[in-house]
């Protein structure tokens, strides 16, 4: 690493103890976010240095989404106010993308109970949605239990780890959590389960069951009929935490694959969380689930490109 950018992360992992009214590198040497304070009230908060999504809305839903995340972390990233801003991400999330289906016409989309054709699939989430769904495991399951998930999440990441996201869609290798075609943690499942919206549930069948309609998607590398809007509704929540928690706080925000990081978290997860916090790469054998760079993706969101977070 250059001296250069050794610098840069210095003064970002110090951006972790406390900041001042300016704007900051992500770890890549970009910035996307300005902090302010407003002169009224003395409170800090921070703004889009330019527009990281095609519409509007969206990135007013990212700035929202970074003010809440300085909010919850109040200056500094523990694992009690990372995993609460993951969960106040969540219910956002799924706040929005109901609101969004209740204007859709009726009958339009076609996800309903027991409908689990995209649950079989490379998962994209960042490291503080990670943290809450083990958390979430940790108090609600016993000792058994837990012993039992985490049994099955190592089986599923030994079938599936190093396998490319297209080698992942298949019917051979549904999510972990899928049990009898119903989620399992659906209390805190990812932010990208709350923004899918199928508008064909045949379409959804056939190309992952059928193995030429699944070629064909695979080749195509273009989404599916889905419910847009909440697809970019979930982006533009997930982009104002990424950039927030990367921006301000130092912090490792590439998206992470689901069974990895479950695999990593279940199994030693102090050390890890306690580093990730302190802002190092410790989850990067998790790394994946992250397609933003790719032209398709960014239309399908209405990522303008300059944003860069966790995708499915
Ligand atoms: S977390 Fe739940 S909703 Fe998301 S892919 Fe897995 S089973 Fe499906």
């Amino acid at each position: 690493m250059s001296q250069k950018r050794k610098a840069r992360r210095a003064r970002t992992a110090t951006a972790n103890k406390g900041r001042s009214t300016g704007s900051r590198e992500d770890a890549a040497a970009r910035v996307h976010l300005k902090v302010f304070r407003d002169p009224a009230s003395g409170r800090e908060g921070v703004t889009l240095a330019k527009p990281i999504f095609q519409e509007a809305w969206q990135n007013e839903i990212a700035t929202a989404a970074a003010n809440t995340a300085h909010g919850v972390l109040q200056g500094t990233a523990t694992l009690q106010r990372t995993v609460k801003l993951a969960r106040s991400a969540m219910a956002a999330t799924s706040r929005l993308a109901d609101g969004l289906l209740a204007r859709a016409p009726a009958g339009a989309v076609a996800c309903k109970d027991g409908c689990d054709h995209c649950c079989y699939q490379s998962v994209g989430v960042t490291p503080p949605e990670a943290f809450a769904i083990a958390d979430h495991l940790r108090q609600t399951l016993s000792e058994g239990e837990f012993a039992n998930v985490a049994s099955h999440i190592a089986s599923c990441h030994q079938r599936t780890h190093g396998l490319t996201a297209e080698e992942r869609f298949s019917p051979e290798y549904p999510c972990p959590f899928l049990h009898a075609g119903s989620c399992s943690i659906y209390e805190v499942r990812p932010l990208s389960c709350r923004g899918m919206n199928s508008l064909d549930a045949g379409e959804c069948r056939a190309r992952l069951r059928e193995p030429d309609k699944r070629a064909a998607f695979v080749e195509s590398g273009a989404g599916g009929h889905s419910f847009m809007e909440p697809i970019r509704g979930f982006h533009a929540v997930s982009a104002g935490v990424q950039l927030a928690l990367a921006e301000l706080y130092g912090l490792d925000m590439r998206p992470l694959e689901l069974t990895a990081a479950m695999q990593l978290l279940l199994n030693e997860p102090g050390a890890l969380v306690g580093e990730w916090l302190g802002g190092k790469r410790s989850l990067e054998a998790a790394r994946g689930g992250d397609s933003s760079d790719s032209p398709d993706i960014r239309e399908l969101t209405g990522t303008l490109g300059a944003g860069k977070h966790a995708s499915s």
